[in-house]
């Protein structure tokens, strides 16, 4: 069986953005994992993303990982998906110049947002954007 992993990122590379939904329960997952969160089961099944999801919270990466510490500064936050999961990413179009415009956003916080496919320090992965 191929790595889930493998064949998540491959599918990123053909634009395409998949979670996986348990067959015994129904429970989403995003990133795809190999069990379910909910149940245990480990009856996945491949289903992509419809993409949509509302930003909950975001403040600037300080600390990035050291492969994009070149695309420093970029906001990073919480999004919770239309199919529910809710994970730490990247947002584009926000402004991270300073702490009171962060603060700002915030305020008015949650926001439709929808995701896409970026290739950032040789990687293909998901952010989202202002919807
Ligand atoms: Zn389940």
């Amino acid at each position: 069986m191929e790595r889930m992993i493998d064949k998540f990122y491959k599918s990123l590379a053909k634009g395409k953005i998949y979670g996986v939904r348990c067959r015994k329960c129904g429970y989403f997952s995003f990133p795809p994992k190999a069990g379910c969160a909910a149940c245990g089961a480990h009856k996945m099944e491949w289903k992509a993303i419809s993409g949509e999801g509302k930003l909950l919270f975001f403040s600037s990466g300080n600390l990035p990982p050291m492969k994009f510490a070149k695309y420093h500064p970029y906001a990073y936050g919480v999004i919770e998906l239309k199919e529910g999961p809710c994970f730490f990413t990247q947002i584009e179009g926000l402004d991270v110049s300073s702490v009171e415009a962060i603060e700002r956003q915030n305020a008015s916080l949650p926001m439709k947002v929808k995701a896409k496919v970026k290739k950032m320090a040789g990687m293909n992965i998901v952010v989202f954007r202002k919807a």
